[in-house]
């Protein structure tokens, strides 16, 4: 018989601890739907407890005295109380006309438990566990006491069976509650781990930021101060005007790309040929490219225009990303190779440098924000240039090897 109760309360503890075990998986899909994540909760329970009505060997005494109770107490004081509604009618519906016996007593038992679960859930929901196990023992004591004498079966005749199934169901409510009570404690630490993390994040953007932006504004000012001396000559002026209004452009391309990667938008509705948007590109940087003595080498496989659906200015502000970085790691000279191609259905555009190049370690560490190896980098360009990409639905991949150069491939959808 002891084999037979520890069987079905293994069975119940395994329908309940599966629908919170699917819930917890289930719930990260639900974010920031916390009453969607409620009724996920109900429909997981219901279809375990639809499939434990058609698989499972309902034992009247078990369903009632333990399986609704402890399901129902778990889900009123640990989930919501809409699920808990949810899973009342399911039960009593089961109770009605699944198994079809003694429906009433546990009709008025479970609302009572309902009742009194709902009326306690807030008090208990930040107490530590003795206090949350006291307070369900109690409710389901009062469950028990009001269904066990307007259910004849249960009493009469008492055996040493009914009373095993009575503290096995106090057993796995125990089991439930604590259960529940490790998880939230779980889920509250995730959270705040969270919290500290952004916090972290925040405070090394506005170190970053506000460092980044100080240092050219810094120099400027020098630069200003030199300007106001009276004793310069002309060429000095000149030179002091130029490195005055270099700073003041570094502290703005901070704050373009800083203003880029906080919302980088796309509105796709521009039909875009990538080859005249690359060659707009390069015309703009060629001059930058001269300074590095950088010979730049254009291809175009295909003849015939190459669309992609997204926008111009946004295309143009990766290409000119990506060509910036790429001229930048050959600050001794070398080769810019460009090229656009067409697939099946889709157009790539490459561009291959023979700079520096990246270690595979360099090469994970590609798009995280603030990541840089310049003295004067920000480390967000490609962050931007990889979100404003995936939004215009491309992909874009790197290769390189260190001192042999880098080649990046950008693919779209053709359109
Ligand atoms: P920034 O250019 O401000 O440093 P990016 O996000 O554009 O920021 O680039 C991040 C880092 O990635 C660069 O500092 C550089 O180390 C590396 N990188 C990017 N493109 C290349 C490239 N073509 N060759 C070598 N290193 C590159
Ligand atoms: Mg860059």
């Amino acid at each position: 018989m002891l084999h037979f109760i520890i069987t079905n309360e293994l069975q119940n503890l395994f329908y309940i601890m599966s629908a919170a075990l699917l819930h917890l998986i289930l719930a990260p899909l639900f974010i920031h739907k916390e009453k969607h994540l409620n009724l996920l909760f109900s429909l997981i329970l219901g279809s375990f407890i639809l499939l434990y009505w058609n698989f499972a060997d309902i034992d009247p005494l078990i369903y009632s005295l333990q399986l609704v109770p402890v399901c129902l107490l778990f889900v009123t004081l640990g989930v919501g109380i809409a699920p808990s509604i949810m899973t009342w009618i399911i039960f009593n519906i089961g109770c009605m006309f699944v198994l079809n016996y003694y429906w009433e007593p546990a009709l008025l038992s479970s609302t009572f438990l309902l009742m009194l679960g709902i009326l306690v859930r807030n008090r208990v929901a930040n107490t530590d566990l003795v206090v949350k196990l006291m307070y369900a023992t109690g409710i389901l004591i009062i469950y028990e006491l009001l269904y066990a004498p307007l259910a004849p079966y249960v009493l009469a005749p008492f055996s040493l069976y009914t009373g095993f199934v009575l503290a096995l169901a106090f057993i796995s409510l125990w089991i439930m509650i604590s259960l529940l009570f490790y998880i939230n404690k779980y889920e509250i630490q995730r959270r705040h781990i969270t919290h500290l993390e952004k916090n972290r994040m925040l405070a090394e953007l506005s170190a970053t930021v506000s460092h980044e932006i100080r240092n050219p504004l810094t120099s400027t000012r020098g630069f200003l101060q030199l300007l106001a001396r009276s004793d310069i000559t002309p060429l000095d002026r000149r030179r002091y005007v130029d490195h005055a209004l270099s700073g003041v452009d570094q502290a703005i391309t901070l704050l373009t790309d800083f203003l880029n990667y906080a919302k980088p938008s796309v509105d796709m509705k521009e039909q875009l040929d990538i080859k005249e948007e690359l060659e707009h590109t390069i015309r703009f940087i060629t001059p930058y490219a001269l300074d590095f003595q950088i010979t730049i080498d254009i291809l175009h496989e295909c003849e015939t225009p190459l669309y992609i659906l997204g926008e111009s200015q946004k295309l143009r502000q990766c290409l000119l990303n990506l060509i910036k970085n790429a001229i930048e790691s050959m600050p001794n000279g070398g080769k810019l190779s460009l090229r656009t191609c067409k697939h099946p259905s889709a157009v790539q555009i490459s561009i291959t440098d023979t700079g520096v190049g990246m270690s595979s370690k360099q090469l994970n560490s590609l798009g995280k924000p603030f990541y840089t190896t310049k003295q004067h980098g920000t480390g967000l360009g490609l962050v931007v240039v990889m979100s404003l990409i995936k939004k215009m639905n491309g992909k874009i991949s790197f290769t390189s090897s260190l001192n042999c150069g880098t080649h990046c491939s950008i693919i779209f959808q053709q359109y």
